[in-house]
């Protein structure tokens, strides 16, 4: 059975705040209700290069987080420059001097799982409002419980507690010391969870994302069947928003404290870059949980299916290769002089403007607010597009200024490798194929409406420039 909620009138007589997700969208008025088949068209495999793209992601992504960590450590060094060099860390691989290289370890399986446990926990008994999602085809909302920051806030306590306890820093420097077998047990944990949900979804009845019911398995499993996928029995568990910010979301924030414990017990000091790093990060982190009922507009939940993409990118990808600025300052300290700190607190703190102001322009404008008195133009479909602004600068600001502030994470890193840019790169690569699959998705939305309002806003990211 589908597990969507009842309508806000049905929901009459219910305790808890309930607030409404803000993107609105107009279904056709069918005389007779629509059968499942109507409902779940077939999807054609285009996205990411059809079956064959998503298969190579599949495989590439995982391995790249490995190749991450075996080509950036103390042991070998953070990049090898030499052919020696590079054999040496292939012959590290199974073989590291250090649990923190192991492949695998049933003792981080228990904890990562441990983890994971005490996410779900915090979600059912921490308290949280009850926000409703967007109109899905069927006609129907889904009700979420967004309680992460009441997560994030008891985790950073009990995070403090141990830290302010004598041993506490050696303690916390567990997670660095087990890193490879962490992230072992996140892929596991992702790759189960995708296949359940993929095969789950043939019996269910559940609502399909448009893009995920192809029929191949490459590529439904990567881009995702369900939509809104739950397990059974618990219906108002979604799977789908509660990978999205917590276990890990959180977990990069306590890697990342990991590595600064780590770099104060051989250093005996934190270093200005690695304050750098885990105070923007760790703000990002907060900032998205203090906002986490945004995420209820963006297209990882109105319209992504969910499948390996997104359990993949949520636990494995996010903490482990986004913690890799924080890794390499633990083994590799940076010191950054009050000039080159300025720098990159200017970028990160521009960065940070131009994505805080954009994301409330657009956030207050879907809730029907506009404090700025911001122009918009009215489109056919219903909805306002704002054409003043940030939004008036290019059709994704808040991407420029996501953007500026990973390069404010990266920056701290100095120039002695490559390998910690890594993340500007996938970024850029990541911002522009979001940036095509919106379009596309507006154009689809809009029709002419949308061609207007990209005459009136010809640059697509960077204001003047792209
Ligand atoms: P956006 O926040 O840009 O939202 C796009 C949607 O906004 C469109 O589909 C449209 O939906 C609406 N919209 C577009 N133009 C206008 C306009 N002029 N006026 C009003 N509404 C408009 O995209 P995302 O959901 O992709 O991203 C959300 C945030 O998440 C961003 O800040 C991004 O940087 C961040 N992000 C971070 C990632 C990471 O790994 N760190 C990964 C991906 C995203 P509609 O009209 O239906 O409301």
């Amino acid at each position: 059975m589908s597990d969507i909620q009842p309508t806000p009138a049905q929901e009459e007589g219910t305790t808890t705040t309930v607030i409404t997700a803000t993107t609105h969208l107009t279904l056709p008025a069918h005389p007779v209700p629509l059968t499942y088949d109507e409902l779940n068209p077939r999807s054609k495999p285009v996205e990411f290069l059809g079956p064959i793209g998503t298969g190579c992601i599949s495989i590439l992504a995982p391995l790249f987080t490995y190749i991450f960590f075996y080509t950036c450590n103390d042991a070998v060094g953070c990049t090898p420059t030499t052919v020696s060099g590079w054999k040496y860390a292939w012959s590290l691989v199974g073989n590291f001097p250090s649990e923190a290289g192991y492949l695998w370890e049933w003792k981080s399986f228990a904890v990562y799982s441990g983890w994971y446990a005490y996410c779900i926990a915090c979600w059912k008994f921490l308290p949280g409002d009850k926000i409703q999602g967007n109109l899905l085809r069927d006609g129907t909302r889904k009700t979420y419980k967004m309680n992460g920051l009441y997560t994030l806030l008891l985790t950073l306590g009990l995070s403090l507690g141990v830290l302010l306890n004598p041993g506490g820093i050696e303690l916390f420097t567990w997670l660095y010391d087990h890193w490879v077998p962490l992230v072992s047990s996140s892929l596991v944990m992702a790759t189960f969870q995708a296949l359940w949900v993929y095969g789950y979804s043939y019996f269910n009845g559940e609502l399909l994302a448009l893009g995920g019911n192809s029929g191949n398995f490459f590529y439904d499993f990567f881009m995702g069947r369900p939509l809104n996928p739950h397990p059974p029995l618990f219906p108002s568990f979604d799977i789908k928003t509660f990978n999205e910010v917590r276990p890990g979301m959180i977990l990069w924030l306590l890697l990342n404290i990991s590595c600064a414990c780590e770099q104060y017990l051989r250093l005996g000091t934190i270093t200005d870059s690695m304050w750098v790093v885990i105070l923007f990060e760790g703000w990002y982190t907060i900032d998205c949980l203090i906002q986490e009922h945004t995420i209820l507009n963006q297209m990882d939940i109105t319209t992504d299916g969910f499948g390996y993409m997104l359990s993949m990118g949520d636990l494995t990808w996010v903490p482990f290769t986004y913690g890799l600025q924080a890794r390499f300052l633990a083994f590799k300290p940076v010191h950054m002089g009050p000039v080159w700190t300025t720098v990159v607190v200017a970028i990160e703190l521009a960065g940070n403007y131009v994505f805080r102001q954009a994301n409330n322009e657009k956030g207050n404008f879907r809730a029907g607010k506009n404090p700025k008195k911001l122009e918009y133009m009215t489109t056919e479909r219903g909805t306002k597009l704002l054409t003043s602004g940030w939004w008036g600068r290019s059709r994704h600001p808040n991407y420029f200024g996501d953007w500026l502030m990973a390069l404010g994470w990266c920056l701290p890193t100095g120039f002695s490798t490559p390998l910690t840019y890594y993340y500007i790169i996938y970024f850029v690569i990541l911002l522009v194929h979001r940036q095509m699959r919106d379009d596309e998705a507006c154009r689809h939305k809009y029709g002419k409406d949308w061609d207007r309002y990209c005459e009136k806003v010809p640059y697509k990211i960077i204001p003047y420039v792209y």
